[in-house]
């Protein structure tokens, strides 16, 4: 598998000279199994770069499919959506998860989120690729070619989050962009989820700006993330979703007050890296 870091932000982009290292685009996270089929976790501005560089092969010839996750639709995991070109070329299908979120369906939300009032868009039905909502809730499990995905729900600041865990040829990922725990305390349906993986791509930020210093807080879910990483024993963290005031070296800084001393890697996403499982 061949997972690449399109996005690494939470709440807004924080394009600059001070974020090109790790990045300034808002979360998406794609995975590509050794047949070439592709998912994507979420659909933050990265969405649009990663919709760019595909425009020359299947995606451009309106032949392409592909498998689209959303862990929560808040904007930094959605705003890319309108504007990611394979969604508008006929005969694409693209298939769009997610969980009822307050009430609301993904389909109703991202149709929202079209609305005049706040996009040029106006409607999905704008798009002109072929559109799929498949009816997914927690616990399921998907096949995708030869990727192996599951679902789960994840505490998260406001509702719930969907964790997403990929496994091909006895590999594992998890991926779980945006969660928080009530007191630091991982719950056991999270470790679970996380056990044994190859590699955790997990959150690092979920406070709400201007509530509490960023950096003390941070660095608070950053030990968390290492603490559920260590309990569920997984074999690499690898940290993102990182707040949009914290720069290459305040993130630099943050990583190297982690230490090293422990059995397994950790490593800052940096957008446009792939990792190889
Ligand atoms: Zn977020």
């Amino acid at each position: 598998m061949q997972i690449t870091f399109w996005g690494v932000r939470a709440l807004v982009p924080s394009p600059g000279q001070e974020t090109t290292v790790t990045g300034g685009n808002t979360l998406c996270i794609t995975v590509r199994g050794v047949a070439g089929e592709t998912l994507v976790v979420d659909a933050g501005t990265g969405i649009t770069t990663w919709g760019r560089s595909i425009l020359s092969g299947d995606y451009g010839r309106g032949q392409g499919e592909l498998d689209l996750f959303i862990t929560h639709p808040h904007y930094d995991h959605i705003q890319g959506f309108p504007f990611f070109v394979p969604a508008f070329i006929p005969g694409n299908t693209i298939r769009l998860y997610g969980s009822t979120y307050c009430k609301r369906t993904m389909e109703q939300v991202l149709e929202s989120q079209m609305n005049p009032i706040f996009s040029p868009i106006q409607s999905l039905k704008n798009l002109n690729s072929n559109l799929l909502f498949p009816d997914v809730k927690p616990g399921d499990t998907l096949s995708i070619g030869g990727l192996a995905v599951q679902l789960e729900t994840l505490p998260h600041v406001t509702e719930q989050a969907m964790g997403v865990r990929v496994r091909e040829g006895g590999k594992t990922v998890v991926m779980a962009p945006d969660v928080n725990y009530p007191e630091g305390v991982v719950p056991p349906e999270a470790l679970a989820f996380f056990r044994d993986a190859d590699l955790l791509v997990h959150d690092i930020r979920s406070f709400v700006p201007g509530l509490e210093r960023l950096h003390s807080r941070e660095a608070f879910n950053a030990r968390d993330a290492v603490a559920a990483a260590a309990a569920a024993h997984v074999k690499k963290l690898v940290l993102t979703h990182f707040h949009f005031d914290s720069t290459d070296r305040e993130l630099e800084q943050l990583r190297e007050s982690l230490g090293y001393d422990h059995p397994f890697e950790i490593e800052l996403a940096r957008e446009g890296s792939t990792l190889w499982l």
